[in-house]
């Protein structure tokens, strides 16, 4: 599933391609993605001038001449593929064309369409339905410790559980929180209400730090995919806790024969890696 620094990713490989041109065709491959396609959306999109895209969140926001937003998410699957004109033909998981007035192509693919699109305005962004909740963007100016621990007072659950609600941070999902609270050096079963202070101010730098370094990786890989099949969403990289269970941890150099490494332990039905030895 992609996570926040993915779709920051895609957007950063869209941007160059969408930004300042036309799009002159746009199709819709099939009557509903996770949701139902709002009415008009080929037409409201055809025509129109791409302005910005942007990311809030997990979503993608195209910004168009008219006001019109173009909200894309790539839900568990979803995948933007760029290709310099129109493929000779379209696969069954091809369900959004937009073609530029430079010719260049992007797919919307999506095999497994828990992904969406919507529209909205400027004006009625803010209020949209899957965005008014959002808490703050972690890469955010106004994202900081004070901001964080003032989200987290009064929460009884865990940290870890905490940090996936998106009214508390908008993004984050369980593979950055791993890293960020292993990184921040608390555990993620401490109650989320009792990381204050300095300890908000160390999980808060982790939470950026960890989604800038993946951003980074991002980067790298794009170059590579621009070179190879064009297509955005997925890459590879390295984690320090996450999904490697029993490995010697990172950050301590204690002996894994009789720690054990990495524990990975369920909570709300998700795995969530971590040192025990390290975080508290
Ligand atoms: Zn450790």
């Amino acid at each position: 599933m992609p996570e926040l620094p993915e779709v920051e990713t895609v957007c950063r490989g869209l941007a160059p391609h969408l930004e300042g041109r036309v799009l002159v065709q746009v199709l819709q491959r099939r009557p509903n993605l996770r949701f139902p396609f709002p009415p008009d959306f080929c037409a409201r999109l055809t025509g129109r001038r791409v302005e910005s895209v942007r990311r809030r969140a997990k979503y993608i926001l195209v910004h168009l001449d008219d006001g019109t937003v173009l909200i894309a998410h790539l839900g568990m699957s979803g995948r933007m593929i760029i290709t310099p004109e129109r493929p000779a033909e379209y696969g069954a998981h091809d369900h959004v064309v937009l073609e530029t007035d430079a010719g260049t192509v992007v797919t919307f693919n999506d095999a497994r369409r828990f992904g969406l699109m919507d529209l909205a305005t400027a004006e009625t962004l803010a209020g949209h339905p899957l965005l008014r909740s959002l808490g703050p963007e972690p890469l955010g100016n106004e994202f900081s410790g004070p901001v964080l621990a003032e989200r987290l007072a009064g929460r009884m659950t865990s940290i870890k559980a905490a940090l996936l609600d998106q009214t508390v941070v908008a993004g984050l999902g369980n593979i950055y929180v791993s890293e960020a609270l292993f990184l921040s050096r608390i555990s993620p079963t401490r109650i989320a209400a009792t990381v204050t202070g300095a300890k908000a101010d160390r999980l808060a730098t982790a939470i950026r730090e960890v989604l800038g370094r993946a951003i980074a990786a991002g980067g790298s890989s794009l170059r590579d995919y621009r070179q190879a099949s064009g297509e955005l969403g997925y890459f590879q990289h390295q984690f320090s806790v996450y999904d490697r269970e029993g490995q010697p941890c990172p950050g301590c150099t204690c002996d894994v024969a009789r720690t054990g490494g990495i524990q990975r332990i369920v909570q709300a039905g998700r795995s969530t890696f971590y040192c025990p030895q390290r975080q508290r």
